[in-house]
């Protein structure tokens, strides 16, 4: 009889604890077991096991669900940590790191077995007839139940004399592979010199900054073909894959084999057969997105990270853990080097960059070409059309007779409730905060989202008293349709999230773009690493609608988006020509642009978010109250600034709300990293005694700040 402390599969913080359990079977810690807690039966992971009883009372196991563990030892120290770092429960952490067919209670995703045959017992009493038919076969068993008894008549009767057996395997499904040619070319001696910085550096992490077009995708594949030739795993992590088909053909023309591709539009079958690829170590290369950062790794050599910058690598529900932080700490347990690249740099990366706690790897120069020359389209001088300006539409013009391609990239983000002077383009800001307000139509009221603060509107321009106010509204179908009547021969297609909704549609439609496309229109996906050497123009419209600061990050998003945007022309031999349509042309973040100069950008930027006291200047979190009744809401979280006492937080302040909930926010400030994490622990117990119905909810690094 062993006593073994199990992790019950329930999410709340309050049983963020282990529960120990009498068990007769052999078990082994990072199996799952079933257990009776309380008047249910729950699903629950085993954390340790102990001979000697701690308490007199114990209820046995009610049944051992796995021989071999699912977690292994590292993975549990990983989950455990990031349930201390991100203020989570583990077990929340434990069913995120597995594949939704292998979550403790996986009665929905099921794995499909399927059928195959292989050879059974030898000397078998045979006729002539059934030997030739075995004899056709066995040099390529084992093989699909299906096929053979497509191609023997005579499986049935082999199989009842056991001359041929049956098994069970999980199913295979295929994938389609449309295989891509690869290419090799000389590398230019910047990229030399990267690969050599990082393969010979005795650093850990890496910050590969190169510009759009620099060949940052070569140096990774050149690096990680080092790291699988020492016989090593390779994690190769990608923003939302969808956006990325480009990026999987490059790996697969390079590596061919030994693959696992891992990301959100797999079924549940699909993930969990990559799942076992590796951890059975049959691939040595995991593509994937956010969570194949939790794949079961036995010798990991090197961890890519592309795009670092992405939004994506933070998960928005529990546990809301940041990818990099995972990376770092596979990276410490497995002694590998991490690169982190992208050609613009999330603030953090590049403040740590600067301080040397990465080394800063660069990439100057463009493979082919010079950088794209971007003009800056001052709509408030400039006629348009549509939302149009004059020049960006005679450069489509030129480009379609040319028989090249242009992207345009209708700006969407954040872009409605922001309240802009048609007449003077001031845009109403909060006084405290510097932020931009946001127009709340059902009440006519301004509001700051940072403090909280709410403003009269008197529909008056403070500045120069104009009644006039913009009206920043145009969605992709509307554009769509502005362009067909501007160029009715020009094939034109649209890419955004309706027009993306169904599997593999996004690679479907960059692939009609590739062959066919004249124009390709859409939101912040066109943004994102498309390489098509014959795109000579980019149009950016609504370019400001993401710099109003209605939230401490939204220059540095909008300098990312505009530079990866115009990073999409000009990659080949054709000179690439960019149209940024804005009423700011010398905004900050405009001119860095213009200048594809990121290290002004950062500068600058860092300049105001030391003086607004915000990352990486400071630790954030935000806490959110969410109940029906926002008075309820509101009241909790004036008492938790209360606890709060000597910590400085923002708010609370009401924002939209959830499944018909009100949503209240508190934002957390703290200069020490280990002293927030404290405080948001105490402020979790100090919840818990309240034995209130209002739910607090924790995001610990916000990546922005929710509305
Ligand atoms: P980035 O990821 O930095 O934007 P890519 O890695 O996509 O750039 O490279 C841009 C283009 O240049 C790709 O089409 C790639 O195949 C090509 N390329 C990369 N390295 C070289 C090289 N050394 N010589 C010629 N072409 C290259
Ligand atoms: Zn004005
Ligand atoms: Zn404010």
């Amino acid at each position: 009889m062993s006593y073994i402390d199990v992790y019950v599969e329930h999410n709340t913080l309050k049983l963020n604890s282990v529960f120990t359990y009498s068990c007769r079977e052999d078990v082994l810690p990072g199996c799952r077991v079933k257990v009776s807690f309380g008047s249910q039966e729950l699903i629950g992971f085993v954390a340790k096991i102990d001979v000697i009883p701690k308490t007199s009372s114990i209820k046995e196991v009610l049944e051992v669900i796995d021989k071999e563990p699912l977690i292994n030892q590292e993975l549990f120290e990983l989950a455990s940590y990031i349930s201390k770092r991100y203020v989570c429960s583990v077990i929340s952490v434990l069913k995120t790191m597995l594949p939704p067919a292998l979550k403790p209670s996986s009665s929905r995703a099921r794995v499909i077995y399927e059928d195959w045959i292989d050879l059974g017992k030898e000397n078998v009493d045979l006729t002539i007839k059934q030997k030739k038919a075995l004899e056709s076969i066995q040099d390529r068993l084992p093989m699909k139940a299906s096929l053979v008894r497509k191609e023997i008549t005579l499986t049935k009767v082999l199989l009842e004399k056991g001359a041929l057996q049956i098994f069970k395997k999980v199913k295979h499904t295929e994938s389609i592979e449309d295989t891509v040619q690869d290419t090799s070319f000389a590398l230019t001696s910047e990229q030399i010199q990267a690969i050599e910085t990082i393969d010979s550096g005795n650093e850990r992490t890496y910050l590969l900054h190169g510009v759009t077009g620099s060949g940052k995708t070569e140096v990774f594949l050149q690096l990680a073909q080092k790291v699988l030739d020492q016989g090593k795993q390779v994690l190769f992590l990608v923003p939302e894959i969808g956006l990325t088909p480009m990026m999987i053909q490059r790996v697969k023309a390079r590596f061919k084999t030994g693959i696992a591709l891992y990301h959100s539009s797999l079924n549940a079958q699909e993930k969990y057969e990559q799942y076992l690829s590796v951890k059975e170590n049959r691939v040595s290369i995991v593509v994937g997105t956010r969570s194949s950062v939790f794949m079961p790794f036995s010798k990991l050599g090197l961890i890519l990270m592309d795009e670092e910058h992405d939004g994506s690598y933070k998960q928005d529900s529990m546990p809301r853990y940041h990818t990099r932080d995972v990376v770092l700490a596979r990276a410490r347990y497995h002694n590998c080097k991490v690169v982190l690249s992208s050609a613009t740099p999330s603030l953090d990366s590049y403040a740590r960059a600067y301080k040397n706690v990465y080394r800063l790897v660069e990439l100057k120069q463009r493979i082919h070409q010079d950088m794209p020359s971007i003009h800056l389209v001052d709509m408030k001088k400039e006629s348009s059309k549509h939302g149009l300006s004059e020049s960006l539409i005679q450069a489509i013009q030129r480009c379609l007779d040319h028989k090249e391609q242009a992207i345009l990239l209708l700006n969407r983000r954040g872009y409605l409730p922001v309240v802009k002077c048609a007449q003077c383009q001031n845009v109403l800001s909060c006084p405290d905060c510097g932020l931009a307000l946001s127009y709340h139509k059902n009440q006519d009221l301004l509001m700051c989202h940072c403090c909280g603060r709410v403003f009269h509107f008197d529909h008056t321009c403070p500045q120069c008293h104009s009644h006039d106010f913009f009206q920043l509204s145009m969605g992709t179908e509307k554009l769509e349709e502005h362009l067909h009547t501007l160029f009715p021969e020009a094939n034109i297609l649209r890419m955004d999230a309706d027009s993306t909704r169904k599997k593999n549609a996004h690679a479907a439609i960059l692939k009609e773009f590739e062959t066919k496309g004249d124009i390709l229109l859409g939101t912040q996906m066109v943004a994102k690493g498309l390489d098509f050497e014959r795109v000579t123009v980019v149009g950016i419209l609504q370019a400001d609608a993401s710099l109003a600061r209605v939230d401490y990050q939204s220059a540095e998003t909008a300098y990312a988006m505009l530079e990866q945007a115009s990073g999409r022309c000009g990659r080949n031999v054709l000179e690439g020509h960019v149209y940024i349509q804005t009423f700011e042309p010398d905004h900050y973040v405009m001119q860095s642009v213009l200048h594809h100069d990121y290290s002004s950008f950062f500068f600058k930027e860092m300049k105001y978010r030391h003086l607004g006291q915000y990352p990486p200047y400071v630790y954030l979190c935000t806490v959110i109250y969410t109940h029906f009744n926002e008075q309820k809401a509101m009241e909790v979280a004036n008492e938790a600034k209360l606890f709060l006492k000597d910590a400085k937080v923002l708010g609370p302040i009401s924002i939209s709300m959830r499944q018909k909930k009100k949503r209240v926010r508190l934002v957390l400030k703290c200069k020490d990293e280990n002293q927030l994490n404290f405080m948001v622990w105490s402020l979790v117990e100090h919840h818990l005694k309240l034995r209130t119905p209002v739910k607090q909810d924790i995001n610990m690094y916000p990546v922005g700040l929710e509305e």
